[in-house]
């Protein structure tokens, strides 16, 4: 067996305790693991902090210094040490709270020591609590090198004892053992661009002998990571090409063109047409389609959808649309319907409130064939419900269903159907490349002509008397007004009481008869949802106050005004989504950012973002630099998370090198079988790889 397989137990200064605690707090559980757990940053060992400059900040430091004194002080439960610690330029505390007795046994005062450890800040006075520390001339024995790596930690790995210096000892013990650090990229790609082998990486990435080389050992393992994690994608989508086979809409026909013709109530615009057009490419190749579909709200992707739907029923097939929730699918299909008026294509809804009478036809006809396109929610994957023979699944705002849930759509029919995942979220281009890295991907990226762009305005509190005097102007151009408030789970009593407090406050404000207010939130039964919904849609109501329930979907043309209360609590993206609810119509439409007055910088940010620009994509890079991307959409199934050193934001330009050689190499050679492949073919065998071809699917 491969040496860098050895389970890390067996190496020196390890042991079962601490091979389980490695185990369950950093994932590592082999040589290799150990190998691959790259510090997060570097300190020179050479350098200390003098205690008068440290700076504000809780970050860890090395500092050289004597300790004077030692007290204890009494606290709530038992007591803690306290020793006074100091160098040339000023004095700070060191601090115990457990095992004192015996690091005070140990302790010698007024001898140097180096200690290591996060800094405290209270009072002005800086404090130290369980640092690491050494004598100083022990200290310097250990100074082989000069930059002394510091590792992602835990509490637990701390409190039981495995400190940064245990873990670089056991890094160093492990590259003592010269283990066989083999290469893994072939040496033309070595050469061309510059990067040194795999072994120097290693060791320099954990002690490097300079900041120079440590930047060399950096991009070689950082352009490996994306390397592999791109030339895997890529394969997925080269073999999901291969082995599935797709159903061949080889024609347009009557369908589609009576539509055409005399159905379509608008032109489309450019990008639906080309969007269109790539679908259409997709649908008649004889391979199973895998596309996202990316638009901004209000881009009028529904339209694509239908057109889409059509091509499929001309060739015998059904279609069907899912969306995440009711609301949105009775959008879907009354908007569906309302096109479909006057021609022969047949769509039903199917929801979780769909009556047992209405199922059953539904099931019968969808059974049948008679029924071509079926709507509804996350009811349509049970499986009771069975197509005569569905050839194409439209999945609207995707992120909200797991892959598991969307994969018993493609098990409906023998072979799978085409598949179009819609989404409104834009995803910035590097994030995309991670993480759709296996999608086909068609964006449509200008609005439908006379848009006039939505007016965005950030107000504080305390202006809330001109936004109502605003709002009431607009509600007298006969507008209507949505004022959304924010639902977060961990406060959910609080926020549904600042939901019910502006409930009263607006009523107050706007009286009956002369204005009607509709409100809707989480915590209504869903027929009342609906009713309060109609009232909005059907204009009978001026006003709506809601939470976030109507983020995604909802289509009312006639509403011109978005109030979002405490609007620095939102996420840009969900923010976007919500200005996305009006500017539907052709009047000028407005969104009026509410907030208190003291804002926090990433805040500020968002508002201002908000206020600056109407562009989802522009939006979603800057939420992706606020956010990082393990909380954006998609990202957990990606992997993104899992890279160990490279990083989709800082590392944008290496991710598409690497992007663009794994593309070269398999279109070249996608077997490996050339002798200077061989090392790729290894390596990628040593990886895990997840062999489902059904999670090849979006
Ligand atoms: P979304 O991409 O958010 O789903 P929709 O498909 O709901 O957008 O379209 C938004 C609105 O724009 C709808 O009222 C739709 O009828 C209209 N629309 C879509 N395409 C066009 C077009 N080419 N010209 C004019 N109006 C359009
Ligand atoms: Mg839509």
């Amino acid at each position: 067996m491969d040496v860098m397989h050895t389970a890390i137990e067996y190496l020196k200064g390890v042991g079962p305790e601490r091979s389980r605690l490695l185990k369950e707090e950093l994932n590592i559980q082999t040589y290799q693991d150990l190998l691959h757990f790259f510090p997060n940053r570097y300190i020179d060992r050479s350098k200390f902090y003098p205690i008068n400059q440290l700076p504000n900040t809780s970050a860890e430091f090395q500092i050289k210094g004597i300790v004077t004194s030692i007290d204890f002080i009494k606290q709530k439960r038992g007591k803690r040490m306290v020793a006074n610690f100091q160098d040339e330029t000023g004095n700070m505390q060191l601090v115990w709270f457990r095992g004192y007795q015996w690091i005070k046994e140990g302790l010698k005062i007024n001898q140097p020591y180096v200690i290591f450890g996060r800094i405290n800040w209270f009072n002005g006075q800086a404090s130290m609590p369980h640092p690491e520390m050494e004598l100083e001339s022990i200290f310097k024995q250990g100074l082989k090198a000069v930059f002394y790596p510091i590792y992602r930690s835990t509490e637990k790995l701390i409190n039981k004892g495995v400190s940064q210096r245990v873990v670089q000892k056991l890094v160093a013990n492990l590259l003592e053992k010269e283990p066989d650090l083999s290469e893994t990229l072939p040496p033309y790609l070595l050469n061309h661009f510059k990067l040194i082998s795999k072994k120097e990486a290693l060791h320099q990435v954990h002690y490097p002998d300079n900041q120079n080389t440590l930047a060399r050992a950096q991009a070689r393992l950082k352009f490996e990571e994306f390397f592999y994690m791109q030339l895997q994608l890529i394969l997925k989508n080269h073999q999901r090409k291969q082995k599935i086979k797709g159903h061949s809409f080889a024609e347009v026909g009557p369908v589609f063109k009576d539509f055409f013709k005399n159905y379509l109530p608008f032109t489309l615009t450019g990008a639906q047409k080309r969007v269109i057009k790539e679908i259409r490419t997709d649908l008649g190749s004889g391979r199973q389609m895998n596309r996202l579909l990316q638009g901004d709200v209000g881009s009028g992707k529904t339209i694509v959808a239908l057109l889409s739907m059509l091509i499929a029923i001309d060739n015998d097939f059904q279609a069907s649309l899912v969306a995440p929730t009711e609301i949105l699918a009775q959008q879907h299909f009354q908007s569906l319907s309302t096109l479909l008026k006057g021609t022969d294509v047949q769509c039903a809804l199917l929801t979780g409130s769909s009556t047992k009478k209405e199922r059953i036809v539904i099931h019968e006809e969808l059974e049948k064939g008679s029924l071509a396109i079926l709507i509804g929610t996350h009811a349509i994957f049970e499986e009771k419900v069975q197509f005569k023979n569905l050839g194409l699944a439209i999945i609207d705002e995707q992120h909200r269903f797991g892959v598991a849930q969307r994969s018993k759509l493609w098990h409906k029919n023998k072979i799978p159907p085409h598949v179009l995942v819609m989404t409104a979220t834009p995803i910035p281009r590097t994030l995309a490349m991670s993480i759709y890295g296996d999608l086909d991907s068609s964006v449509i990226d200008s609005l439908p002509p006379g848009r006039k762009p939505i007016k965005t305005l950030h107000r504080f509190d305390n202006n809330r008397l001109n936004v109502f005097a605003f709002i009431k102007e607009q509600i007298k151009l006969g507008r209507q007004v949505y004022i959304v408030y924010p639902l977060i789970q961990e406060s959910e009593t609080l926020d549904y009481k600042d939901l019910m407090d502006g409930y009263q406050s607006i009523s107050r404000d706007f009286p009956k008869p002369k204005y009607q207010i509709s409100i809707v939130h989480g915590k209504m039964k869903s027929d009342d949802k609906a009713y309060e919904m109609e009232r909005f849609v059907k204009g009978k109501t001026q006003i709506m106050i809601a939470t976030t329930v109507i983020e995604v979907g909802v289509n009312v043309s006639n509403a011109s005004v978005m109030v979002i209360e405490s609007a620095e609590r939102f996420g840009l993206s969900q923010l976007h989504q919500l200005r996305g609810r009006v500017g539907r119509g052709s009047d000028q439409s407005y969104c009026i950012l509410m907030s208190g007055s003291k804002l926090s910088e990433e805040g500020k940010t968002r508002l201002q973002t908000m206020v600056k620009t109407n562009d989802g994509f522009e939006i979603a890079e800057v939420d992706l630099r606020l956010r990082g991307p393990g909380n954006l959409m998609g990202t957990q199934q990606s992997g993104v998370l899992e890279l160990k050193i490279a990083d989709v934001i800082k590392d944008s330009s290496l991710l598409k090198v690497a992007r663009d050689t794994a593309q070269q190499i398999i279109k070249k050679d996608p077997d490996f079988t050339g002798q200077e492949h061989q090392v790729i073919k290894r390596t990628l065998s040593s990886l895990k790889i997840d062999s489902n071809i059904w999670n090849f699917i979006s």
